[in-house]
């Protein structure tokens, strides 16, 4: 163990873990707490940092972050429309800066893992190419609480086919009476609908619970019945620690402007595995930036599949916001990449835990999993005393300089993020929580 584990050990056995010391001792104990001066934060109107926990819906930016997008905005001015095909840093190839460090962020081989597009955009071109139902083989397994937007992009897929989600899309529910989804349940459902569904398509960390569902056993369990597998990580990708390639993963999407900290609206990711990337069989949309940019401005009609999962490009790429997804990759890196930002996260789960025992043990309910290998850093509050409404109670949190989000019906989601949150953060939280419940 090391000393910031030691501490929290020794905090929780004595009862001394709500004390202001041990937020400072653990923060001091933290290799990776000056990675935090990298971020810009917003600020209170007296010019305090905000306690800003809401990484799971948008990233801080980087202080390197205006500097990589200005610099390709004053090379757009200098070099016009020589920057694509600048020696270094030319757009044309723009893209393939960020393969490197996105395929250690999910585990992919380098040929396996492209940013493009935006995730619901990404998750559609997928379904191009991976829902390919026919008469036997036609349904699609997804989750009863799916971010709409995949939700929408599964049924509107389905009808494209000349399906009806009434025939072809299977909702699996959470089992017990809390938002979770029980894993066996989930292999149960895609054993049952066996040679009848085409494709599985689950978040890799549920957005509202911040539930990690077993991604290796979900895969095995839909290639043994036949069906392809795609995550959706867009709660997944930053947060926790992936391995797509040896899983086996059909396919995956993520946006990165939630954990990867690439701005609003920043470009998505994708990944395809290996063992699609030469399958000239498989349906696919097409564009220019798939085919072999050698050939690409000779503006034949002859598409020459690019022979990586570039091929599933279409336009060409938003520099602007790669440059700024850059920045944010380059703040990961000099943190040592994902291993030790989860192992951090850790600490900073459990010491979350602790204080929530501790300051408001019978007044907030936590609806996230409590097992460490089925979280992320996001946790899904309930406001449980009858006294207070969850609403008013998050209001009174953003009053008091905290943000974190508010989740109808009724959750609080809070998310401290390694990367830029310090666990005088997460003491500033709860002790605010509870001093509104008081
Ligand atoms: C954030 C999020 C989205 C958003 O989709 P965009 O296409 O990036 O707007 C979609 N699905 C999930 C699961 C998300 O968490």
């Amino acid at each position: 163990m090391n000393t910031a584990d030691t501490l929290l050990s020794e905090a929780i056995i004595t009862a001394n873990v709500s004390s202001e010391s041990l937020a400072e001792a653990l923060d001091h104990a933290d290799s990776l707490a000056p990675i935090r001066d990298q971020f810009i934060c917003p600020v209170n109107e007296d010019g305090t940092r905000k306690v800003y926990l809401a990484g799971n819906s948008l990233g801080l930016p980087t202080t390197a972050t205006a500097e990589y997008v200005t610099n390709e905005l004053s090379r757009w001015g200098s070099l016009g429309v020589d920057g694509h095909f600048s020696p270094e840093l030319g757009w044309a190839s723009y893209h393939q800066l960020l393969t490197d460090q996105m395929s250690m962020i999910v585990g992919g081989h380098p040929n396996e893992v492209v940013v493009m597009n935006s995730l619901t955009v990404n998750l559609h071109l997928l379904m191009v190419s991976f829902y390919q139902p026919t008469e036997q083989r036609h349904k699609i397994l997804i989750e009863s609480h799916a971010f709409p937007s995949d939700h929408f992009a599964v049924e509107s897929q389905i009808r494209q086919r000349g399906f009806r989600p009434e025939d072809s899309l299977v909702v699996v529910e959470p089992s017990g009476d809390d938002a979770l989804l029980d894993p066996n349940h989930i292999l149960d459902e895609i054993a049952k609908h066996g040679d009848e569904l085409a494709l599985v398509l689950l978040p890799g960390v549920q957005y509202y619970t911040g539930q990690v569902l077993p991604m290796v056993d979900i895969t095995r369990a839909a290639h043994e019945v036949g069906a392809m597998v795609g995550f959706d990580l867009a709660h997944a990708a930053g947060n926790v620690l992936l391995e797509l390639h040896d899983w086996g993963a059909d396919f995956a999407a993520w946006c990165s402007y939630k954990y990867l900290n690439a701005g609003p609206g920043a470009v998505g990711g994708c990944f395809v595995h290996n063992r699609h990337i030469g399958d000239e069989t498989l349906p696919k949309f097409l564009g220019w930036w798939g085919t072999n940019s050698a050939t690409r401005f000779k503006m034949e009609t002859v598409f020459e599949a690019i022979p990586t999962v570039e091929s599933w490009q279409i336009s060409n790429a938003p520099v602007l916001s790669m440059a700024s997804l850059r920045a944010s990759l380059d703040a990961i890196d000099s943190a040592g990449g994902m291993t030790p930002l989860r192992a951090k996260s850790e600490l900073q789960i459990r010491y979350f835990d602790a204080l929530l025992d501790d300051m408001v043990p019978t007044k907030v309910r936590c609806i996230n999993p409590t097992a460490m290998q089925d979280r992320g850093c996001q946790f899904a509050l309930e406001i449980v005393d009858p006294n207070h409404d969850g609403k008013s109670v998050f209001d009174q949190l953003e009053h008091a300089g905290i943000v974190c989000d508010w989740r109808y019906p009724n959750v609080i989601r809070v998310a401290p993020v390694p990367l830029y949150n310090s666990f005088g953060d997460i003491r500033q939280f709860v002790t605010t929580l509870r001093n509104i419940l008081q």
